[in-house]
């Protein structure tokens, strides 16, 4: 049943798809689902100060909300993901390497070195499962090398600073991205994903996919439901102990926007916060909120006017190169 629901909405107008496919952001199931976990998480919290929570003060934060969206920064947001979306996403697309292009490299190379492998006698589920764990982990490590390169390198900062551009954090922000950003970040990816997988089903010795749901990998879209939509958005909700090195909570990457120079380069993963534990990058976000501000300190002199979000990173990638 869900099957034919899932198949249904792939055959959707691509309006009806925004709004409808469990894999868009902007649709009813992401947005109601992250509108359900901030509204249990206040009431949690609520419950735990033993204070009483009402729909007035449900109310009150959403009016807060609205407040952002009308922010010059949200609509900055608005026309990246225009221009994403629809002029180059759509147009172009983003990969110079494409994920299943490089399985097919890697196997056909394992193949020429060390010969065919016998099939392994595993069930084909398990091995889906696992090559589905293989592949968002790969995702999620290619995630955190680009990023990390992007904050150390100042001719990359120049593009990625657009993202941290943003004033104030809505679901929209996800998509304030240069496209130069995206094209690197979309090749990184592929190639990971690509040579994770390629090795997979090379040791496997037969074809294997992952699990997928609207074309993304099944875990990545739990990670859509549980953590994309919180992370840009005013909701502070910190997950800390073990929780918090193993997730990155929507406070740990509120902190990954703050001006507060003690918070810069932090928390560069997507989902798991393992590679930032791993590699020393990881903040653990306290208890409450420290009243966080977001942006650049030197950001473009209109930086929520096109020319400036297009252009000016340029400019500043080509001084980054003259600086050498
Ligand atoms: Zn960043
Ligand atoms: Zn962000």
């Amino acid at each position: 049943m869900a099957g034919e629901l899932l198949q249904q909405a792939e055959k959707l107008p691509q309006a009806a798809a925004i709004l409808l496919s469990p894999g868009s952001i902007f649709g009813v199931p992401q947005l109601g689902c992250a509108l359900t976990l901030a509204t249990g998480f206040l009431a949690w919290r609520h419950w735990r100060r033993r204070q009483r929570f009402s729909a007035r003060l449900l109310w009150r934060v959403l009016a807060r909300s609205r407040k952002l969206l009308c922010h010059p920064s949200t609509g900055a947001d608005a026309i990246y993901y225009l221009i994403n979306t629809f002029a180059i996403g759509g147009l172009i697309g983003w990969g110079l390497v494409s994920t299943d292009l490089v399985v097919t490299h890697v196997v056909r190379g394992l193949n020429d070195l060390f010969g065919p492998r016998l099939a392994l006698a595993f069930p084909a589920w398990g091995l889906r499962a696992c090559i589905t764990l293989v592949a968002f982990l790969a995702y999620e490590f290619g995630y955190y090398a680009d990023h990390y390169l992007k904050h150390k390198i100042p001719f990359l900062w120049a593009f990625h600073q657009t993202h941290h551009s943003a004033e104030v954090l809505t679901p929209l922000t996800v998509f304030r991205v240069h496209p130069v950003d995206t094209l690197i970040f979309a090749n990184i990816a592929a190639l990971c994903i690509g040579v994770s997988c390629g090795l997979f089903i090379w040791a496997s010795g037969q074809p294997v996919t992952p699990y997928d749901l609207a074309s993304a990998n099944i875990i990545s879209v739990l990670g859509f439901f549980l953590l994309a939509q919180l992370q840009h958005s005013q909701f502070w909700m910190p997950l800390r102990g073990i929780w918090g090195r193993m997730l990155l909570s929507p406070a740990h990457h509120q902190l990954h926007h703050s001006l507060d120079p003690a918070h810069h380069n932090c928390n560069l993963g997507s989902f798991i916060g393992v590679w930032d534990w791993l590699f020393g990058t990881l903040y653990m976000p306290p208890k409450a909120s420290p009243r966080l501000r977001f942006g650049v300190e030197q950001a473009a002199s209109a930086p929520h006017r096109l020319p400036a979000l297009l252009l000016s990173p340029f400019a500043a990638a080509w001084r980054a190169v003259r600086r050498g």
